[in-house]
């Protein structure tokens, strides 16, 4: 069973690879022995990664850890099932060695395939709390899926979950993008986690009943909307709004002024997180470049520029997330919550959310 969804999964992100090109192909390390022929790690200053992280602060990072090991990175940029399916294919003789991507849901995935493979590493170990790690993989910040309100048309005091979303008097006030966003679908698949599929049904269809308009854009768009009077309440990444208000577009930063951020009750987080490629060729450096991901130096870097929260618990969270903490997140099992996208996306399709 568990092995038809992920031929199912993988037959979707198949599917959705035909519109992405891959450009990049030529930034990969040109292969000179096969990895199989030995065991031993090759200890080039080298490290492939494959990242659908798509960040300003990503290439600060790697230019970091180069100055500070001499390790250079050759980086594929894609979308995450395109670059999961050349994973895939790859499997045999793979040409990465780590995988940059968000959303947690994709490490179920990635090991039913047996695309991870394991490590250990007690300065990872320190740096990141067990619930946000695991074999082959590790947390690199965590990012909240909560409810945006314009300020001057709701008391936020009266929204304090998901299922507010859903309730009769907002008829004609949500905001959500499209039930393809990979951050909708973790979201509906957290709820199917934990409260079963029909409470999950019961809330999706809620909500498209409330929408106040057509599925569309992405999550930033859904706060602009907010704020042209589309709606009063949006779903949205934190994150975003943190990147808005910093924005040096100067209608950004207004949109983020007029907007605030509910963390409703047991608040979804998930993760973006690198993962170690089994079979790797330069493993050494990928768990290298894990640390140093870990480190206070990159949080804090991570956390400054690009509004996610810090893992790390010894750094320092900074505004606006600071402001945002002490909500209670849900309880999530982060490898096992891929195993619900694919009810997720049915529960999408039954309730009409486009
Ligand atoms: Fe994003």
């Amino acid at each position: 069973m568990r092995r038809l969804m992920a031929l199912t999964l993988a037959s979707v992100f198949a599917l959705s690879m035909s519109a992405c090109g891959s450009t990049e192909e030529a930034e990969t390390e040109p292969t000179e022995s096969p990895a199989a022929e030995t065991t031993e790690t090759n200890t080039d200053p080298v490290l492939n990664v494959y990242s659908s992280r798509h960040y300003d602060v990503d290439k600060e990072l790697y230019d970091k850890f180069t100055e500070e090991t001499g390790i250079k990175l050759n980086v594929v940029e894609g979308k995450a099932p395109e670059l999961i399916e050349r994973l895939t294919r790859e499997k045999a003789a793979p040409e990465a060695d780590i995988f940059l991507t968000v959303g947690a849901e994709s490490i179920w995935l990635l090991n039913e395939e047996g695309i991870l493979g394991d490590y250990s590493s007690p300065t990872v170990e320190k740096n990141i709390p067990e619930q946000y790690r695991g074999a082959g993989w590790m947390g690199i910040a965590s990012r909240a899926r909560v409810i945006a309100y314009v300020k001057d048309q709701v008391d936020p005091s009266t929204i304090t979950s998901y299922d507010d979303l859903t309730k009769p008097e907002w008829a004609g006030q949500v905001l959500a993008r499209s039930s393809e966003s990979g951050y909708n679908q973790a979201l509906l698949a957290s709820f199917v986690s934990i409260d079963g599929a029909e409470k999950a049904t019961e809330w999706a269809q809620g909500v498209t009943d409330n929408f106040g308009r057509e599925p569309k854009g992405n999550d930033r768009d859904q706060a602009k909307a907010a704020v042209a009077g589309e709606g009063k309440l949006a779903i949205m990444n934190s994150y975003y709004w943190a990147l808005m208000d910093k924005s040096s577009d100067p209608e950004e930063k207004k949109v983020a002024e007029q907007i605030g951020l509910i963390f409703p009750e047991n608040t979804h987080l998930n993760l973006s997180y690198a993962g170690i490629i089994n079979g790797g060729e330069h493993s050494e450096n990928a768990i290298k470049f894990m640390e140093f991901l870990s480190s206070d130096e990159a949080q804090t870097m991570i956390a400054e520029e690009n509004g996610e929260f810090p893992l790390n618990p010894e750094t320092a969270v900074p505004e606006p997330q600071k402001s945002w903490i002490g909500f209670k997140a849900q309880d999530l099992n982060y490898e096992e919550l891929g195993k619900h996208i694919p009810d997720a996306t049915k529960i999408f399709g039954e309730v009409g959310w486009k």
